[in-house]
């Protein structure tokens, strides 16, 4: 079922950002800044905080990652069962699948301001992979792909701060992103090492493995 919390609320929730809100998670208007405590428990110091078990931390760390990438239980799953299939390490796999989706890329590149944003516009058609319009956000892209805003979209009002964008935004290094045309080339599959995320693939490996 889809959760219909107001977002920084669900961040709340978790205890955790899960920048959904673009630049204002960088900024002090963050609620997760203001206000770093379970929503309806008044205050940080707050009796009756829930205390959780193993099973709600993996939980939790779940959640982290789904909610992030956008996904549903579903979505997750199929991921996770693919990197499962994959001899070799899964937590890599897992997020190196996570991260090569066209969504995400687009996100990490800057070209678009929050995950939500980038889904919302690969939908809408604004993107090419090597050449070609893909509008399906799972996409999965690969090392030497280049993912670029189409022509037509560069003349739109809404990317007119674009460039600006990606000069201040901290790119990884698997990524390399050209501000003057607007378009990012996958260098390799990131690696683990590459990947800063604020959840742990280990536990999510351990939560589906029980
Ligand atoms: Fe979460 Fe962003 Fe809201 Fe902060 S501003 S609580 S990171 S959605």
């Amino acid at each position: 079922m889809k959760n219909t919390d107001p977002k920084c609320k669900q961040c709340r929730r978790i205890g955790e950002k899960l920048f959904f809100k673009g630049e204002r998670c960088s900024s002090p208007k963050c609620a997760i800044t203001r206000r770093n405590y379970i929503p309806g428990f008044h205050g940080p110091k707050a009796k009756g905080a829930p205390r959780r078990s193993d099973y709600g931390m993996q939980l939790i760390e779940k959640q982290k990652a789904k909610k992030q990438y956008l996904l549903n239980e579903k979505q997750f799953r199929i991921l996770f069962d693919h990197a499962a299939k994959k001899r070799g390490n899964t937590e890599e796999f897992l997020l190196q699948l996570l991260e090569l989706r066209l969504d995400n890329v687009v996100y990490r590149a800057a070209l678009g301001a929050s995950r939500n944003e980038a889904r919302q516009l690969v939908n809408h058609g604004h993107f090419t992979v090597n050449g070609k319009m893909v509008n399906i956000p799972s996409y999965k892209v690969k090392q030497g792909d280049i993912v670029a805003l189409k022509e037509k979209s560069k003349r739109s009002k809404k990317f007119a701060n674009i460039e600006a964008r990606i000069k201040k935004a901290q790119i990884p290094g698997w990524l390399n992103v050209t501000a003057e045309d607007l378009s990012a080339k996958v260098l390799h599959e990131p690696a683990a090492r590459d990947l800063r995320v604020n959840f742990s693939p280990q536990v999510i490996v351990e939560f589906y493995s029980r």
